[in-house]
C-alpha cells in the first residue's frame, strides 16, 4: 500500500487518464478527491474507487475561487492534502482554428485570440492555482508530491501548437516549482504520455493515430493503466529522490 494513509487530489478524474490515476491511487490506500468539471463523471470515479472517505471535487480548474473553494471542501473532509495531480485537460477548445488545420492549412494564422487563451488557462492556469492551494497544506504538512500531466507535444511539439505550448509550459513549471518547494520536503514532477487510448483520443483523425502507432517502436498506443502506474511511481517515496523531472511513457515514439 503506497499511498496508505494520504490524501490524493486528481484534476480531470471523471475520465480517462484521470480516472485510471484515481482508481491506482485507491488500490494503493489513498482516499481520493476526485475533481472533473462535469459533476456526474467525478461522482460516478469517486463512487466506484475502492476503500472509503474518496469524495467529489466539482468545478473548472481555471477558474481560481473554484479552484480555492474545492481545496477547502478537501480540508473539511480530509484534513489533509500529501498528492496533487494536475491531469485535467483538453486537446481542443471552440474557435481555436483546428477545423482549419484538419483540413490542411497551418494553425497558427487560423487561431483565434480566444482558442489560443483558453488553451493555456486550462492547462497553466489550472496547473498554477491548485499547486498554490496545495503547496500551503503541503508546507503545512511538511511534505507533498505533486505530478503535472504535460505530453510528448511539450517535449517534442508533436501537437497542435496551442497544445503544445500549454504541454511545455508545464514542464518549466515543473522544473521552477520542483526548486521552490525541494526544500520544504515537497517533490514536483512531470509526466509526458505518447499516444494513450482514451476518450480524448476518439477524436483524433484515424490517420493520424495510425501514423503515431506506425511511428512507434513498441507498435501499439498506451493504456490508461500504463500512465497510472507511471503517477503512481511519481507520487509515492519509490520516487523519494526525483524531482524536477519528466517520464515519458510513450512507446519509444519520442526517445530523447
Ligand atoms: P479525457 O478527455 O478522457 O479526460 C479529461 C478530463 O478532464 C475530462 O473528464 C474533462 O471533463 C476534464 N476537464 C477538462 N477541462 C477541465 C477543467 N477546466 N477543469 C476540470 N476538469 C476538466 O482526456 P485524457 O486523455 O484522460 O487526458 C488527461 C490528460 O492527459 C490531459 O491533460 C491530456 O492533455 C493529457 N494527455 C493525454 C494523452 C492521450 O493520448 N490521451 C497524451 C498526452 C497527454
Amino acid at each position: 500500500m503506497k499511498l496508505e494513509g494520504r490524501v490524493a487530489w486528481v484534476t480531470g478524474g471523471g475520465s480517462g487518464l484521470g480516472r485510471a490515476i484515481c482508481a491506482r491511487f485507491a488500490e494503493e490506500g489513498a482516499r481520493v478527491a476526485v475533481n472533473d468539471l462535469r459533476a456526474e463523471t467525478a461522482e460516478e470515479t469517486a463512487a466506484a474507487l475502492p476503500g472509503e472517505g474518496h469524495l467529489a471535487v466539482v468545478g473548472d480548474v481555471s477558474d481560481s475561487a473554484r479552484v480555492a473553494a474545492m481545496a477547502a471542501e478537501i480540508d473539511a473532509a480530509c484534513g489533509r492534502l500529501d498528492v496533487l495531480v494536475n491531469n485535467a485537460g483538453v486537446d481542443r477548445v471552440p474557435d481555436d482554428g483546428m477545423d482549419k488545420l484538419l483540413e490542411g492549412h497551418p494553425l497558427t494564422p487560423n487561431m483565434p485570440d480566444e482558442g489560443w487563451t483558453r488553451m493555456l488557462a486550462i492547462h497553466l492556469n489550472g496547473a498554477f492555482f491548485c499547486a498554490r492551494e496545495a503547496s500551503k497544506r503541503m508546507i503545512e504538512g511538511g511534505s507533498g508530491a505533486i505530478v503535472n500531466m504535460s505530453s510528448i507535444a511539450g517535449l517534442a511539439g508533436m501537437g497542435p501548437v496551442h497544445y503544445a505550448t500549454a504541454k511545455a509550459g508545464l514542464l518549466g513549471f515543473t522544473r521552477s516549482l520542483a526548486r521552490e518547494l525541494g526544500g520544504r520536503g515537497i517533490r514536483v514532477n512531470a509526466i509526458c504520455p505518447g499516444a494513450i487510448e482514451t476518450p480524448m483520443t476518439t477524436n483524433v483523425p484515424e490517420p493520424i493515430l495510425k501514423g503515431m502507432i506506425a511511428a512507434t517502436p513498441l507498435g501499439r498506443m498506451g493504456s490508461a493503466d500504463d500512465i497510472a502506474n507511471a503517477t503512481l511511481f511519481l507520487a509515492s517515496d519509490d520516487s523519494a529522490f526525483v524531482t524536477g523531472q519528466w517520464l515519458s511513457p510513450n512507446g519509444g515514439i519520442f526517445i530523447g
